[in-house]
């Protein structure tokens, strides 16, 4: 198979970095086009990012000498750019809305980790494992505003994916959930880089991320939900109070979660059962980024732990533990995911995979 073209649209940003590491060697996808912020513009990658640069590994040979170009300047794009990763990060959401929107209409698949678009009911939020269908209302994004080619896709909050893959797995195994209870504990890549100061989160942890409560309560809403005639439409049978916090780790989102059926009730053993069992279109499909076993479970009592468990399956599998019933609600458990891995470039390059499978990246 030919190669397509892609760009990276904030390639300097820790997620950037990520996608530029992830996709060394990638089977189907190659970098041609790097893009960044006005202040980035015009440098080569490698004057732009080295300052920078957080990867375990160099930054690669063969990209070093691409000029970034800035992300508003469609004139410098080559033409043979067949879709980008969107990864930028600016301080208004608008802003960002209508750039992904740009793209897009110059014939541009975006596949976006911001969560400007995540509310946009025509703009799918995508878990490769969970609601794969949702692809489908890029037909009515594209119809409803006149894009051709081009369109965009999300992907959720970097959190979501550890505790929601489980949750779906039991909902599709016939146990319907109603009420949930998670306190994440997040990695300080989460927050980009620089991120939160060393003087702040050095034997600390703060209770405050600023919008990610809301984002997880609402975010699994619209994953859940259905196709409707003008998108999505949000399942609001589940009711989830989060809290959401910063720890000093580098990677890896931990998440405690309470859960209450809706009526059946599980066993213990089931329930660990079914998640073993989980597999989805991207393992059906062999994607070259879906992992093997998408949720992990681990019976050792003191697991997961982000240093030994983020990076199971190539950072792309949900690894579980500590189930154990509750005395309020009916069972509760740890989750673990990588949040840059998982929970952004390579959760978004699965749906690429996906997007290119069902024929919507050409
Ligand atoms: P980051 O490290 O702060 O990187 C931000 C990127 O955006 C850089 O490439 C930066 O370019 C670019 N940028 C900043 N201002 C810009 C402007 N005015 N115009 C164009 N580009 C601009 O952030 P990150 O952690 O990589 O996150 C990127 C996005 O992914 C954010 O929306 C974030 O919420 C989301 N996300 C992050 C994670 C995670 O775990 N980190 C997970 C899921 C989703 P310069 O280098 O030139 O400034």
């Amino acid at each position: 198979m030919k190669k397509l073209n892609i760009g990276i649209l904030g390639a300097t940003g820790i997620v950037g970095q990520n996608y530029i590491r992830l996709l060394q060697n990638h089977p189907w996808f190659q970098i041609i086009d790097v893009a960044a912020s006005p202040r980035s513009a015009n440098k080569t990658y490698k004057e732009a990012v080295e300052q920078k640069w957080q990867m375990a590994i160099p930054i690669p040979h063969n990209l070093q000498n691409l000029i970034v170009r800035d992300v508003q300047d469609f004139d410098s794009m080559s033409n043979k750019v067949d879709f980008v990763f969107s990864a930028i990060s600016l301080p208004n959401k608008e802003d960002i809305k209508n750039i992904e929107f740009k793209y897009a209409e110059k014939g541009i698949p975006v596949i976006s980790n911001n969560s400007a678009h995540r509310w946009t009911p025509d703009v799918p939020m995508i878990i490769g494992e969970i609601n794969y269908e949702h692809v489908n209302v890029i037909p009515i994004q594209q119809k409803r505003r006149g894009f051709k080619k081009g369109f965009v896709v999300v992907k959720p909050n970097c959190s979501l994916q550890s505790y929601l893959t489980p949750i779906y797995a039991l909902e599709k195994a016939g146990y319907k959930l109603d009420k949930l209870i998670i306190t994440t504990l997040q990695a300080v890549s989460g927050a980009g880089y620089p991120g939160v100061s060393s003087m702040d989160m050095v034997d600390n942890i703060i209770p405050y991320i600023d919008g990610e409560e809301e984002k997880t309560e609402r975010e699994p809403l619209k994953i859940l939900g259905t196709v409707g005639e003008d998108g999505i439409i949000n399942n609001n049978s589940i009711e989830i109070s989060t809290t959401c916090t910063r720890v000093p780790v580098i990677d890896g989102h931990t998440a405690s979660v309470n859960i209450h059926f809706t009526d059946k009730i599980p066993k213990k053993d089931e329930i660990i059962t079914i998640w073993r069992n989980f597999k989805s279109i991207p393992q059906e499909l062999d994607l070259p980024f879906a992992p093997t076993q998408p949720i992990i479970y681990l019976e050792n009592i003191d697991r997961p732990q982000p240093k030994k468990d983020r990076d199971n399956d190539k950072g792309m599998a949900v690894t579980v533990g500590r189930l154990r019933e509750d005395n309020v609600f009916d069972y509760k458990f740890v989750s673990l995911s990588h949040n840059t891995i998982r929970g952004a470039a390579g959760g978004a390059i699965l749906n690429a995979e996906l997007l290119v499978t069902k024929g919507f990246i050409k």
